[in-house]
């Protein structure tokens, strides 16, 4: 129970109540001690105060809140709407007061087999009234309190102390091991009663009195059973901070270390290229751009590596940005790396760049994974000897066999589909390289701060001024001929469209036959006249290439694909984007995919078609209250793209929608998943726990001094593994 630093690790089989079984189910949602099960914290909180009787739910329909009551199942029953055919669930409940029908209109599947009779529940829903005039829940949250013969604490106190009982999380698979709410709840009392005493401080008493944190073992046990509201706000506040805090230290630790790397070479001040490229540009650079470019040149300038971020929205130019980067490295007598996310999107960038430099006296080399190998050789040959002066690729780039002769600059565009650990794994290729990431997902300033806390900002604020805004529309299926006709009439006028289908990866195989089935159907029925690419992930590279050839030069008109044309791709012919099941997609994704139109002088138009009625198939693991969130969701996602092009505005419903932890991709760019804190929204608390972290570094790098003890205990049990991702041992 003792690891090599001394810290406690109790085992789950240790808690009354959890067998084998249950510790399995706890495993596959990375529960494996008894410390996990404390941090499991709740997802909201049933509060007496809030609970009406079911005979005073008359009184609040006007308020149109949400109300709670608690009644004991007593019927279920299925409904066919005639004209839909759909399937209804009812289920009839009932109070010391009176009786109340909850419906459900969507995951009859899933509610069919939900519900025992006699089974106690906490419903809360906004109350509004059926057809007869009486009260009704529709699509009620609910939560399971007791079956009637089960006598648990919990119920009694609800009701006799006006106590608050906490709602976990659970899913398919916990509920079948008996982990619904109420079972969490009762394995963590246990897990409490026992073990609480296992939790040792982790932050310095300084820090505690000086945000007035209590104890991190009251907080644990306050933010499972609180025995206030005011308790739980501190609760709330302790561990948040705490979270905050250690991912902050993380930053500050990286940041540190690359502080301490020195600049590998010094760049003359001239750049004769760069000026040169800048004058033989068919238009001028936006003020964002010349900012953004100063910023770069004052890193060339500085004593230590580059580690900038730049952001900007889809369109906003940032590849030029980056080629003048290049082009400064390579007239200094370096190498340039530029590495994009996907082949296609590497060859489109190799090709604007050799035609951006075409007059130039500089060779710039395209590494692909699905190149022949002499080829290959030859061009790891030319990159070994220093005859490369700029490489265009993707990962490969980073992947062992490449060596540069004298790599300067490393540009990752479109950063968050690259990890940190190859950001790594390609610095220590070079010496020190200049390090470029790029990044279209626009990111308010204050969460920059957090997430790329280790790298310098800047942002291009600003699309160039010949932009027509592009023309969003929400359609049905029933729409397509009316469609389908206004994109036969745009590319007779001589335009080109896109045709996205979603491929997911749970039901990739079907996905893409669904879209080449669709494909062919489009080339043989509706569009005739034209000629149609396809293309998706499982092509080969030159056949991917070669479609990416024919449509550019609009031998195709039209490009029906998955979404591997997502980021990048630049063709301004194109200024039609239909998204098909555009419901599947996430927020970002959408914006990436509209995106691709809207590049040139034409008007560009991006039409999304919902289909909802994907939401209903029944799926692995997948709730009836998952499926009517996820409907709400989907709507909310296509409403914001139809009411805005701005990235930022989206990036922030995004955010709200998604939680930052799927924002941001947290898994891929090496920071913890935050499971309290509230990167938006706790903004104090960021800016608070970011300042003393980065104050304790700076005092204490290596957190050697006797006060910094739990901090540094802490650090080693939670993020051994995340530094070791980002090679700072
Ligand atoms: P992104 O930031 O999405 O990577 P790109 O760099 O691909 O955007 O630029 C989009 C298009 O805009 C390209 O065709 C590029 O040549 C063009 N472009 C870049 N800067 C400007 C500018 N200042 N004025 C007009 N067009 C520009
Ligand atoms: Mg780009």
């Amino acid at each position: 129970m003792l690891d090599r630093t001394g810290n406690v690790h109790i085992p789950l089989q240790y808690i009354k109540g959890v067998g084998p079984k249950r510790a399995a189910a706890l495993g596959e949602i990375e529960i494996h001690e008894v410390t996990d099960l404390f941090h499991y914290y709740p997802r909201g909180y049933l509060d007496r105060s809030q609970i009406v009787r079911i005979s005073d739910l008359r009184a609040h329909l006007a308020k149109r809140e949400p109300v709670t009551i608690i009644a004991e199942v007593i019927r279920q029953e299925a409904r066919r709407v005639r004209k839909s055919n759909r399937l209804l669930f009812l289920l009839n409940v009932k109070d010391e007061s009176g009786f109340l029908t909850c419906v459900w209109f969507e995951g009859y599947q899933w509610y069919k087999d939900a519900f025992e009779i006699g089974e106690l529940l906490a419903l809360s829903a906004v109350p509004t009234l059926d057809k007869t005039g009486r009260p009704q829940f529709v699509h009620p949250q609910f939560d399971r309190l007791k079956s009637v013969e089960e006598d648990e604490p919990d119920w009694g106190k609800l009701f006799n102390t006006g106590g608050i009982i906490p709602k976990y999380r659970s899913g398919a698979d916990l509920e079948k091991a008996g982990l619904d709410s109420r079972g969490f709840r009762r394995i963590i009392r246990n897990a409490l009663k026992s073990y609480i005493n296992s939790i040792t401080e982790t932050l310095p008493e300084g820090i505690l009195k000086k945000y007035s944190l209590i104890p991190l073992k009251d907080a644990v046990r306050a933010v499972h059973f609180p025995e206030s509201f005011q308790e739980l706000e501190q609760a709330r506040a302790r561990l948040k901070f705490e979270e905050l805090f250690f991912l902050q230290l993380i930053l500050a630790i990286r940041k540190n270390i690359s502080k301490l790397e020195v600049r590998g070479f010094h760049y003359a001040a001239a750049g004769k290229l760069s000026n040169q490229l800048i004058e033989s540009l068919p238009f001028k650079l936006t003020d964002a751009q010349k900012r953004v470019w100063k910023e770069i040149e004052n890193d060339f300038h500085s004593a230590y590596p580059m580690n900038r971020l730049l952001q900007g929205d889809v369109g906003s130019g940032k590849t030029i940005i980056a080629l003048l980067a290049a082009l400064r490295a390579m007239e200094n007598g370096l190498q340039a790396a530029f590495m994009a996310p996907t082949e296609i999107l590497a060859g489109q960038h190799y090709q604007t760049i050799t035609q951006f430099l075409q007059e130039m006296p500089v060779n710039v080399r395209l590494l692909i994974g699905g190149q022949r190998k002499k080829l290959r050789e030859d061009i790891m040959e030319d990159i070994r000897a220093g005859n490369a002066q700029l490489v265009v690729g993707t990962h490969a780039l980073v992947e062992g066999k490449v060596e540069f002769a004298r790599l300067g600059l490393v540009i990752v565009d479109e950063q968050h589909r690259f990890g940190v650990l190859q950001r790594a794994e390609l610095r220590e290729k070079g010496i020190n390289p200049d390090v470029l990431v790029m990044t279209a997902t626009p990111i308010p300033r204050t969460l920059a701060m957090t997430l790329y806390g280790d790298l310098d900002v800047s942002v291009i604020d600003q699309l160039p001024s010949s932009r027509i805004p592009i023309r969003t529309g929400l359609r049905t299926e029933k729409e397509k001929p009316k469609i389908f006709d206004f994109i036969r009439q745009e590319i007779r006028k001589g335009r080109q469209a896109y045709i996205v289908f979603p491929l997911i990866e749970e039901s990739e195989k079907i996905d893409l036959k669904a879209a080449i089935q669709e494909y062919e159907y489009l080339q043989k029925e509706v569009f005739q006249e034209f000629r149609l690419g396809l293309l998706h992930g499982r092509m080969k590279t030159e056949e991917k290439d070669a479609v990416m050839q024919k449509f550019t030069k609009n031998e195709y008109q039209i490009l029906v694909t998955t979404t591997v044309i997502e980021v990048g791709i630049d063709i301004p012919n194109a200024t039609i984007m239909l998204v098909e099941n555009a419901e599947r997609f996430g927020l970002s994704q959408l914006h990436q995919l509209r995106g691709r139109v809207g590049r040139g002088a034409e008007q560009s138009y991006c039409i999304l078609i919902a289909n909802y009625g994907w939401y209903e198939k029944p799926q692995r693991g997948r709730t009836g209250e998952d499926v009517v969130e996820q409907k709400a969701l989907a709507a909310r996602r296509l409403e914001t793209m139809a009411s805005t092009t701005d990235g930022f505005k989206i990036a922030e419903v995004d955010l709200q929608l998604r939680g930052p932890g799927e924002f941001f991709g947290t898994r891929q760019s090496g920071i913890p998943e935050l499971k309290i804190a509230d990167l938006a929204a706790d903004t104090e608390i960021v800016v608070a726990a970011r300042k003393e972290a980065f104050a304790m570094i700076h005092d204490d790098p290596q957190l050697r001094h006797p006060d910094h003890a739990c901090v540094r205990n802490q650090f080693e049990i939670k993020f051994k593994s995340v530094l070791e991702l980002g090679k700072i041992g």
